[in-house]
């Protein structure tokens, strides 16, 4: 997708801190961290969010999720995490490219929003 930030990231034409990849996904550290751990994990296909799921393969969204699920072993948030998809205007969703938040490291908020 031409003009997309994270797939401009994904094929290393913008420089990122990756965290882990596979076939499937990329992640990398937030660039504006909210957590001591603040990860984001996108798939490597194109589709702007939660919304157009559906375009994506069932192997690709559950890629997106183990790969949730090792990063956080990976980062060494044993006591928990919290994981995040703005989807849309109303959640504050900036970068139209589907990503997960991993945010960890310290106690979060008791309300999310
Ligand atoms: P969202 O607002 O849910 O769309 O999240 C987009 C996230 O991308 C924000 O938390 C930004 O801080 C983050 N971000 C924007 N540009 C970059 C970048 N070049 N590298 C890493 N993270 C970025
Ligand atoms: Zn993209």
């Amino acid at each position: 997708m031409e003009n997309c930030l994270f797939c401009k990231i994904i094929h290393g034409e913008i420089p990122s801190s990756k965290v882990y990849e596979n076939d499937q996904v990329y992640a990398f550290r937030d660039i504006n961290p909210q957590a001591p751990v603040h990860v984001l994990v996108v798939p490597k296909k194109h589709v702007s969010s939660v919304a157009e799921i559906s375009q994506l393969a069932d192997a690709d969204i559950a890629a997106c999720l183990h790969a949730v699920s090792e990063i956080a072993v990976q980062e060494g948030l044993s006591g928990g995490y919290r994981v995040i998809s703005n989807c849309g205007p109303d959640a504050c969703q900036s970068v139209p490219h589907l990503h997960f938040h991993i945010l960890g490291g310290r106690q979060m908020a008791e309300q999310m929003a």
